[in-house]
């Protein structure tokens, strides 16, 4: 019989995980030897007894085997939640293609020292009328922070001290200040002892409609006939799917269970926490982005200890080690934020089922346009779907028209705004009602060119187009490389060098062209590089500071403008443009998306679409609001092509110092799945060929596709290749995997 080893991590409770040892598995223990299982083993020159956890089992060492010591016993006592948490990153490498040490610590939180956090609550000192008053006063006066402290105290008698500091983006000196004003008072720890009591918590809970009340109640019925299950609620924007998700994560708290709440960052807004937070009060923590690693680290380690019910966030939060896990609800299901792009390149929606099917959990995906994945499966059976059509109360869906941009240049409208467009653009600002004007493409002009010869002007280290600045630079967006716009093309000496205009930039000066006066705000990659940008701009525009927001997709996502009665996208097919599979499926989603922001109010909404491609079946269906028709063609389309859900796909990148380097690995790789593998599983090799982007930052990029029905196949290329490459222990390359990529290499 062959040997068998187990990698051992001894103490994950130490600042770095980053050390796996290695110990023989004896023939009584080769049953109960795991990933994820607790152990006792020899350790150091002693042999001291210690514990320590299984992280892989491999058939091979790099010691020589006589060396090697074996492991002692094995721990009896069923899986602990840190067990589980190996067990999870040891399904990551397997699933996704990475090392040990880092699906390691993308599960287990990364110790940090650092003094506790003090939990704090603003709690007003003032009537609620007083408060308004007073916050007019600071609004005169320009003192916007203070306005909005105020405003939000309003109609809160106490808020988190963390949501008004991160959400409300005011600092710890201006509260501060209004505490010494009187208007407030920071109440610490010792005070904070009951749940927040944020204002009359019944009165801002609508009654459920009956929809509402079955889709709980089945998605609950089946957790407690011990069928936790994965439910997928299709449901319009504002339909009401929040609500559902509150109330089974009520429902759990109930029972003893905890919920995991995925949101992406995106749309993790004031609104939306504040709801969280009014339901649940002190039980609810949130982990994002702006916190840093000993914030993470202390709010994982609250939930280890049973002081939260309910873990917000982003992917990560995915992570949270709950000891009695009972939902992991993820909104926004689509979202292609769900995937990360760092090894392991893991995606959410699909850990989150694996991490609930080991917990017993339920899984609840919601979303206006689901993912052709998780729809594929609720069609087939796999998940439970429900559909929620319509707005509760008055508010109604958008009209919605669509504009053939050819048709106008016929006419000889040059313009960016169709006359259809313009013509609401105007009636709008008359009555002051706001727009939205969401452009997908960033940047002042897309790419430089020659209109003599054609020369398009490159990055020199990472073979992409140039994107022109207003302060005349041109720059790379891969490397950040930057050089001076030349007057002469550096080709043919023409002076006829030009951007494309399609930028968010451009849109923005021909507002203010053909729209004097009216008040702009633009959202764009360049605008939101500062960390709380983003929702700085989206609260201005939410406080009628503007009449037209301007933006790239990221304004079409989760948020609630009220006074938006119009959107429009000015160029709904260049999204269509790209070379990527789900090119189709982007466009129907953030034209959808977009839709959706229309109208949100008392007041109906309008929408146009402005396109070159006004027939393509995304245009056509996102203008009908159709996900059915919309759903049905494009997964006739990728079963004829292969392409996922229907089939699977892993994109393999190799990143190599030297071109043929990079070129005689691809092509060793393909030959030897082709030789070895092909005939047997009936895998499709695509490639191997130069990267869409061929070279980043100096360094060869080359890549190929393995293409087949089934997943684990696909898992036993990539495990075949991964021993390939430890064989040859490449020097100067990398190989990285991608399983059903988001977007090409
Ligand atoms: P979604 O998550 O689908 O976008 P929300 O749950 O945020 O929808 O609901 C949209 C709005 O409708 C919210 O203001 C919410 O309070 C309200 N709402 C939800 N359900 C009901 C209901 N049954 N009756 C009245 N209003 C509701
Ligand atoms: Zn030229
Ligand atoms: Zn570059």
């Amino acid at each position: 019989m062959t040997e068998r080893y187990a990698d051992v991590i001894i103490d994950i409770a130490h600042e770095k995980v980053d050390r796996v040892f290695q110990y023989r598995i004896p023939e009584e223990l080769s049953e109960a030897v795991r990933p994820g299982v607790q152990v006792r083993v020899p350790f150091g020159r002693g042999n001291q007894e210690k514990t320590g956890y299984v992280v892989d089992i491999s058939e091979e060492t790099d010691y020589p085997p006589e060396k090697i010591k074996a492991v002692s016993s094995v721990d009896e006592k069923g899986m602990s939640v840190e067990g589980r948490q190996i067990r999870i990153a040891y399904w990551l490498k397997r699933n996704y293609g990475s090392t040990t040490i880092a699906a390691l610590k993308t599960v287990l939180p990364v110790k940090q020292k650092q003094k506790p956090l003090e939990k704090k609550t603003v709690v007003r000192c003032l009537s609620g009328e007083e408060a308004a008053l007073a916050a007019g006063e600071c609004e005169r006066k320009h003192q916007r922070a203070k306005a909005r402290v105020l405003a939000a105290l309003q109609t809160e008698e106490e808020l988190p001290y963390e949501l008004i500091r991160q959400k409300l983006h005011v600092s710890a000196s201006t509260l501060q200040a209004l505490e010494r004003q009187g208007y407030l008072c920071i109440e610490k720890e010792a005070c904070y002892r009951n749940p927040v009591r944020m204002s009359d918590r019944s009165e801002n809970r609508p009654r459920l409609n009956q929809n509402q009340e079955r889709i709980i109640g089945e998605v609950l019925a089946d957790y407690r006939a011990g069928r936790p299950g994965v439910h997928l609620v299709h449901g319009v924007t504002g339909s009401g799917k929040t609500e559902v998700y509150l109330g089974i994560i009520e429902e759990m708290i109930a029972m003893g269970k905890q919920a995991i709440m995925l949101i992406p960052e995106i749309a993790l807004t004031y609104q939306t926490l504040l709801r969280f937070y009014k339901r649940f009060g002190d039980r609810v923590s949130v982990i994002n982005s702006t916190l840093s690693a000993g914030e993470k680290y202390d709010q994982i380690e609250r939930a280890k200890a049973g002081e939260i019910d309910v873990m917000i966030g982003p992917r990560s939060a995915l992570f949270t080690p709950f000891a009695n896990l009972g939902v992991i609800v993820v909104d926004e299901e689509h979202e292609s934020s769900y995937k990360s792009e760092t090894s392991p390149r893991y995606h959410a929606r699909e850990t989150a089922v694996e991490i609930a099917s080991l917990c017993g959990a339920s899984v609840v995906l919601g979303s206006a346009t689901p993912s052709l994945e998780a729809y594929y499966r609720a069609v087939s059976g796999e998940y439970k779907l429900y559909e929620m059509k319509e707005r509760p109360g008055n508010s109604v869906l958008p009209m919605v028209h669509t504009v053939d941009l050819r048709e106008e240049l016929k006419q000889g409208n040059r313009s960016m705004f169709s006359r259809k467009l313009r013509e609401r653009m105007q009636d709008r600002l008359s009555k002051g009602e706001q727009t939205i004007l969401f452009l997908n493409r960033r940047g002042y002009a897309g790419f430089i060119s020659c209109r003599s010869c054609g020369h398009v002007m490159k990055c020199p280290h990472c073979d992409v187009s140039l994107s022109e600045h207003r302060n005349g630079m041109l720059t790379c967006h891969y490397c950040g490389y930057q050089e001076r716009k030349a007057a002469k093309c550096p080709s043919c000496g023409s002076p006829y060098l030009m951007g494309f205009k399609a930028g968010t930039e451009q849109v923005e000066e021909a507002i203010h062209r053909e729209f004097p006066g009216a008040r702009v705000l633009r959202m764009d990659a360049d605008t939101t590089r500062r960390k709380d940008s983003y929702e700085r701009i989206l609260s201005a525009f939410a406080d009628e500071e503007a009449d037209i927001l301007v933006g790239t997709q990221m304004i079409v996502k989760g948020h609630d403008f009220p006074g938006v009665t119009l959107v429009g996208a000015l160029a709904a097919d260049l999204s269509l443009n790209r070379n990527d599979y789900r090119a189709g499926e982007r466009t129907f989603q953030l034209l959808t998306q977009a839709a959706g922001r229309a109208g949100r109010g008392e007041r109906p909404g309008e929408v146009v679409i402005q396109t070159y491609q006004p027939e393509h079946y995304s245009v056509v269906y996102a203008a009908r609001q159709d996900y059915q028709g919309f759903y049905a063609e494009e997964i006739a389309y990728r079963g004829l092509v292969g392409y996922p859900p229907v089939e699977h796909m892993l994109a393999v990148l190799i990143v190599s110092r030297v071109q043929e380097d990079g070129e005689k690995l691809g092509k060793e790789m393909t030959d030897l799945v082709k030789t070895e593998m092909a005939d047997a599983a009936g895998l499709r090799v695509i490639g191997p060929a130069e990267a869409v982007i061929g070279k980043i930052s100096d360094l060869y990029r080359h890549t190929f596709y393995i293409r087949h029905g089934v997943y684990q196949t696909l898992v036993e290329a990539k495990d075949r290749l991964e021993n390939f490459c430890r064989e040859r222990e490449l020097r100067g390359q990398t190989v990285q995997f991608d399983f059903d990529p988001m977007n090409t290499f």
